[in-house]
């Protein structure tokens, strides 16, 4: 709970996402232990420790809700796949290839990435526990690594294999007893079920009974792609399986009504849309879901593909929403005005809406005095940042994991002067490569940037 220091963040731009506080063109935080207790304009003399907000924007810590961290070590290597591809060469080549020291070596790789470029909540969708060994490895980067998360237990590699009628592991109930049982640390449980679009209906129903068992929300892929097609969340309804715990991750497929349920039952949205757009999983859903007010989140979903960091998230779904609106105006003959989704809108997404998607709303997610202390600072003395006009369009826009120059995550300074605090570079570079080489050792690829999957087969 913090590191028992009292800061003062001094002279920043604050872009505080509470409504009461509001932006700030200067404005100081003060974080005591692990919680911020004021943010003014001025807070006078006050006994912290200083940082110096000059040329900074202050935000609350970016939230991505769903990345396959395990999927770290196989960086870039699908970035020109299809999705056919992606299942065929992650699922039916890499993901049975891991023990469970490889997803240590991954999931601290990426949790690690995810600071340095100011995520400070993560929901893990960790969907590769062959083994309880794995699961516990993959628990132990998260914790390690000291950034905030919800740990989404999910199945098994070989249990990918859509239509599963295998359930999920009950080993999630030991998970639970042995690593979670405080419920309300910085790493959290959740269930990350294959939902009813990659197991059977009765599966479906169980894995979800899981989550009723042990008390935790669950996050589940719907509306993706051509599978999305299928209503699966007004067949969730039905069931009963549409909750204020539940989050949705792409929706893209999903028909209005669909929406609705969301809205009236108090779920949430996450949308990748860099990756979403890349593999063909449909229109981004940002709009449908903003419209409705439902609470509307960003995430990465794999760095397999794409970049780790919220500022990639943000300028997609702001130029992919435009770009739909504005095509299909185009076709029209009709004038867009004004643009249907902002700048504020995208950070709103990236922090408020992603601490609601991964149900820490309260907590997190705004620069709010009460609030744990998850606060990031974005330069401006830079050659992209100058003249700072717009801060939310200059974040959107210009920013990039580089320009993250101090990370606080429960009070615990964990990023400054542009370098991790706690995690010696050199140290995981190696681990992540060592692992990434045994990886391609098993799998037979010299040349991973040159090697494509074979064809899918669904077996
Ligand atoms: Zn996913």
């Amino acid at each position: 709970m913090g590191d028992g220091s009292r800061y003062v963040i001094r002279g920043a731009r604050v872009l505080s996402q509470d409504p009461e506080v509001g932006d700030l063109d200067r404005g100081d935080v003060l974080v005591e232990g692990s919680t911020i207790s004021a943010v003014a304009p001025d807070l006078g003399e006050v006994d912290a420790l200083e940082i110096d907000g000059t040329d900074r924007i202050a935000l609350p810590g970016l939230v991505d809700t769903h990345r396959h961290s395990w999927q770290s070590l196989i960086r870039h290597i699908s970035t020109d796949w299809t999705l056919p591809q992606y299942f065929s060469g992650v699922r039916g080549v890499f993901g049975r290839l891991y023990e469970p020291e490889d997803m240590y070596a991954a999931n601290l790789l990426a949790m690690l990435d995810a600071l340095d470029s100011g995520v400070t909540t993560i929901v893990d969708w960790s969907h590769n526990n062959n083994t309880p060994e794995h699961a516990d490895a993959a628990i132990q980067a998260v914790l390690d690594s000291g950034i905030r998360a919800v740990w989404g237990y999910g199945n098994s590699n070989d249990e990918w294999l859509p239509i599963s009628d295998v359930p999920q592991s009950r080993d999630v109930v030991r998970i639970a007893g042995q690593w979670f049982s405080s419920g309300t640390g910085r790493v959290r449980l959740a269930l990350a079920p294959r939902g009813p679009q990659f197991a059977t209906k009765e599966v479906t129903l169980a894995d979800f009974g899981l989550a009723a068992e042990l008390d935790i929300p669950v996050t589940v892929h719907v509306g993706d792609g051509a599978w999305g097609k299928g209503l699966p969340v007004r067949w969730m309804h039905e069931h009963g399986l549409a909750s204020e715990r539940t989050t949705y991750v792409h929706c893209n497929a999903l028909a209005d009504e669909e929406f609705d349920i969301i809205r009236d039952t108090g779920g949430a949205v996450s949308i990748s849309p860099e990756l979403e757009m890349h593999m063909g999983h449909g229109r981004l859903s940002a709009l449908r879901a903003l419209d409705r007010g439902i609470p509307t989140s960003l995430s990465i979903d794999t760095c397999a593909s794409v970049a780790g960091d919220m500022f990639s998230a943000m300028r997609a779904v702001l130029a992919g929403s435009r770009y739909l609106v504005n095509v299909q105006a185009l076709d029209d003959d009709r004038a867009v005005d004004p643009l249907p989704i902002t700048s504020v809108d995208v950070v709103r997404c990236a922090t408020q809406g992603g601490a609601t998607g991964a149900w820490m709303g309260d907590a997190v997610g705004s620069l709010t005095p009460g609030k744990r202390a998850d606060i990031i600072l974005v330069r401006t003395d830079t050659w992209g940042m100058q003249p700072l006009n717009y801060p939310a369009g200059a974040v959107v826009e210009s920013g990039h994991p580089m320009l993250v120059d101090t990370v606080l995550v429960d009070g615990r300074v964990v990023k400054r002067d542009g370098r991790l605090v706690d995690h010696e570079f050199g140290r995981v570079r190696k681990l992540a490569e060592d692992a990434r080489d045994r990886l391609m050792a098993k799998a037979g690829i010299e040349h991973p940037g040159r090697w494509l999957p074979p064809v899918y087969e669904n077996k």
